[in-house]
């Protein structure tokens, strides 16, 4: 483990390292003096992202819709905001975090999230048809010291990248904002429905600079969107981009895709809408049948999944698309290894304090308010995901709830865990029989995708790295440091 000086140091050197690449893509001739930056990228990021390195050299072509993007971002970003972000997000959580995560879990034997989702309430002042949050019950908070306790235990052991979602985590602004102040080495990105942002609290999250949102946007129509949050939402949303945009601040949005509005959120009305609203990210969650009531029929079509499949890659091409970072998180599982719940890369707190393996996985034998926070990362759900994963080769079926539904309940009873939904409490046999018939319907297309793109059947990276268990990663990154401290001179 480092010291806290080499630590220091290292902060210090990357943070020279950034504003450098960033100056070269500001200013007179940034085409070419961006040719330096991207170098020096390369050499400081080799061992650690070989993919995003790659991502970086081919899509930074001059002329490219991503160096316009990279241009954009620098231009109107507020410099502060943008340095911050990097530096926190990626060198201590991504660098420097996921190495001491990695080195923590083999000495601990469980794994250390390197991302960590938080509902500091359930609490919202909207009230979204269909919302899960509600099953928690709408009146539960985690209080100031018990956030900041969690954020202390868990940046102790490497995480520096918390996600903050509810409930409306900025009905609790004023705690939000001062855990941002006090943890000034962290990135936090609230995921919001932008209705409480206002023009003191975009001059505040302007000065810290380590705050971003992703923000609940459901059309590019304020008739259809407002229709399941309530009205005006739209025109709430438009105006906090606005505001957001006038401070410099980093923005995109979150959008959960449904049988009943897939091609809506993927239209080119909507990603042009983004892009004039200066988003720099659009991410799409799955609709998930989870809670009391929730509509399997609400669950994409196979056709409509393999839609969005070719549709968010294309949107997000070298060429074509648009200039906007698209995720689907159930489709673009192949880049991260499958399912990263449980630890593995992330996990979820909710507003009562329980720690659950993922956002949509309600199943637990711990709580922050019962101990430390790495007895929590030991409880038996967490260690039965360990030891199980990865549950498919296939990573276009990723998950146990959706499109392996028998593990789940396996994993629930092995562990001994409870439900987390305390208003009406459902057994994972009961979301097994909602989410089984998906399963089937899913399965041959994704085999069919899957073996386009994965002839043997495997993703192989080919990369000498992404195929190398985490352990051998930092030793690897670890014998790098001295070329990496060459470059930082
Ligand atoms: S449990 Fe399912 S939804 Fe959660 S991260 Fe894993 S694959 Fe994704």
């Amino acid at each position: 483990m480092q010291s806290k000086i080499a630590h220091a140091a290292e902060r210090k050197a990357f943070s020279v390292a950034i504003d450098q690449i960033l100056k070269a893509g500001s200013g007179e001739d940034r085409e070419k003096k961006l040719e330096h930056g991207v170098s020096m990228a390369e050499k400081l990021l080799k061992d650690v992202a070989p993919g995003v390195v790659k991502g970086i050299k081919t899509g930074l072509k001059p002329g490219s819709k991503w160096e316009r993007w990279f241009f954009d971002l620098i231009d109107q970003t507020d410099p502060h905001v943008l340095r911050t972000a990097i530096l926190n997000g990626g060198y201590e959580a991504g660098f420097r975090g996921f190495r001491t995560c990695m080195e923590n879990a083999e000495d601990l034997g469980c794994n250390v999230p390197w991302i960590i989702l938080f509902d500091p309430t359930s609490a919202c002042n909207k009230h979204c048809v269909g919302c899960w949050a509600a099953d928690y019950g709408n009146r539960l908070n985690l209080t100031y010291d018990e956030c900041d306790k969690l954020i202390c235990e868990s940046k102790a052991l490497g995480t520096h990248l918390f996600m903050l979602t509810g409930g409306e985590p900025l009905v609790r602004k004023g705690d939000v904002l001062k855990l941002a102040e006090k943890h000034d080495d962290c990135l936090f990105n609230i995921f919001t429905n932008a209705s409480l942002v206002d023009e003191a609290f975009c001059q505040k999250v302007q000065e810290l600079g380590n705050i971003v949102f992703s923000v609940s946007l459901e059309s590019y129509e304020a008739s259809v969107n407002d229709g399941r949050r309530g009205a005006g939402s739209f025109e709430e949303v438009m105006h906090a981009f606005d505001l957001m945009h006038a401070h410099g601040l980093l923005y995109g949005t979150s959008t959960c895709y449904t049988r009943a509005n897939t091609e809506r959120v993927s239209s080119d009305q909507f990603f042009q809408l983004l892009v004039d609203k200066g988003c720099r990210w659009a991410w799409y969650f799955h609709y998930m049948p989870v809670g009391e009531g929730a509509s399997a029929d609400l669950m994409p079509t196979p056709e409509q999944r393999e839609y969005m499949f070719h549709r968010i890659r294309e949107v997000r091409g070298f060429e074509g698309g648009y200039p906007i970072f698209a995720m689907d998180f159930q489709n673009d599982g192949e880049f991260v290894g499958g399912c990263i719940a449980g630890g593995r890369i992330y996990c979820h707190v909710n507003a009562r304090g329980d720690v659950e393996p993922c956002v949509f996985i309600h199943y637990s034998n711990a709580n922050i308010r019962d101990g430390a926070w790495v007895d929590c990362l030991k409880q038996p759900m967490f260690q039965a995901y360990r030891s199980r994963y990865p549950w498919n080769d296939n990573m276009l079926q990723p998950c146990p709830m959706l499109e392996n539904p028998t593990i789940l309940p396996e994993m629930v009873k092995e562990a001994g865990a409870h439900c987390t939904e305390y208003v009406t409490p459902v057994t994972p046999e009961s979301i097994e029989e909602r989410t089984a018939p998906y399963a089937a319907s899913w399965a041959p297309t994704a085999n069919k995708l899957w073996l386009e793109e994965h002839p043997t059947g495997k993703k192989v990276f080919n990369d000498g790295v992404n195929d190398l268990e985490p352990e051998e990663k930092v030793r690897r990154m670890k014998a790098n440091d001295e070329e990496r401290e060459a470059v930082l001179d």
